[in-house]
């Protein structure tokens, strides 16, 4: 799990999977340990993508 911000500030986990159908998929997860991923910012609402967060 590796820690990224979005640019609002809102924290946000990312993690890399190595055994799903799609190899080294980044799946983005909210902060507050929710299994969902999240394709949104849960607090600004904009679509995140692993290569624009920072
Ligand atoms: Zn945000």
């Amino acid at each position: 799990m590796q820690e990224r911000f979005c640019k609002c500030g809102h924290r946000l986990m990312v993690q890399y999977t190595l055994d799903g159908f799609i190899p080294w998929e980044a799946v983005i997860r909210d902060d507050e340990g929710k299994a969902t991923p999240v394709k949104v910012c849960p607090c600004c609402g904009s679509y995140l993508s692993i290569h624009f967060l920072r």
